[in-house]
């Protein structure tokens, strides 16, 4: 089973109203203000799915500041998923502003003072057929993941409702490029020290974590994350799939695409040409995906 854990999909009115949304919507604008950064409908996807062989993708939604455009996307990608016949594995956002107004109190009091309860509506997400949020760009959405009612709310919502978190994880060094910055690999680690009970998603290999995972306390603490290759290619040589997986592991990596920054079918080719085992190729095109998700 060959199955992409990271791809990203727009509703066609959303799409429709690119322009306004880069003026209201300063993360949306960070990446998608370039007029070649395309936008793809969940059609789309299931399309160069089957032109490249992918038999599930994870179609993820955007950090969203409105949440009203969270309702509309969320509802987009949970119906797609729902009429796909599994093909799609639907991540959605949740609204997150509100819960640091209240400094200095639990997740769970502060939550319980906004209007509308945000583990109701997790709840509701979950039931609907959600199998993650993501993905998840703490810097831009104005939390901090080591230390925050935020974090405090996605660590719970995983671990009540099995919803894997998919992070964008920006390298501390290295070329600039449009939404670089999405979350410091040390508040990853904070965090995936903190939420035991979560599946974490580190995109991008993990803005470089896997490789301080020759600390052992280190890897030790990583046993709650796994690494997606997504968009691999604009960051690293075709190298890092062997060293990885020598640090790693096969089983702690996700294929992934970042389709359509990256074809699903050209993202697939690197992976087979990236000079793996069988049984790595086995794991890392799918395997471990279907055993996170129960495919
Ligand atoms: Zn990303």
């Amino acid at each position: 089973m060959i199955v992409d854990a990271h791809t990203h999909v727009f509703p066609p009115a959303v799409r429709d109203r690119r322009e306004a949304l880069l003026a209201s919507e300063p993360s949306f604008a960070a990446l998608y203000s370039r007029p070649e950064a395309k936008l793809a409908t969940a059609g789309e996807v299931l399309a160069s799915m089957d032109q490249a062989g992918v038999d599930r993708s994870v179609i993820c939604n955007f950090a969203w500041d409105d949440a009203g455009l969270i309702d509309e996307t969320n509802e987009y990608i949970l119906a797609a998923a729902a009429k796909s016949g599994g093909r799609l594995l639907p991540f959605v956002s949740l609204s997150l502003t509100g819960a640091s107004r209240h400094g200095g109190v639990d997740a769970e009091e502060a939550v319980g003072r906004r209007a509308e309860d945000p583990r109701t509506v997790v709840r509701g997400l979950a039931a609907a057929g959600a199998r993650g949020i993501g993905e998840l760009r703490p810097v831009s959405s104005g939390y901090n993941l080591a230390d925050s009612d935020e974090a405090d709310l996605l660590s719970w919502a995983a671990a009540a409702y099995d919803l894997a978190l998919l992070f964008h994880v920006s390298e501390p060094v290295g070329h600039a490029y449009a939404g670089k910055q999405g979350l410091p690999i040390e508040q990853l680690y904070a965090f995936a020290q903190q939420a035991a009970g979560a599946t974490i998603i580190a995109a991008h290999w993990g803005g470089g974590l896997p490789f301080y995972a020759l600390m052992p306390e280190v890897r030790e603490a990583l046993s709650n994350t796994w690494f997606d290759t997504a968009a691999s290619h604009l960051l690293y040589d075709a190298a890092i799939y062997r060293h990885a997986v020598d640090i790693v592991g096969a089983g702690k990596i996700l294929w992934a695409s970042d389709f359509p920054l990256t074809a699903q079918d050209a993202a697939l080719r690197r992976l087979r040409e990236a000079g793996l085992h069988d049984d790595e190729f086995t794991a890392i095109a799918g395997g471990n995906a279907a055993a996170l998700f129960g495919l």
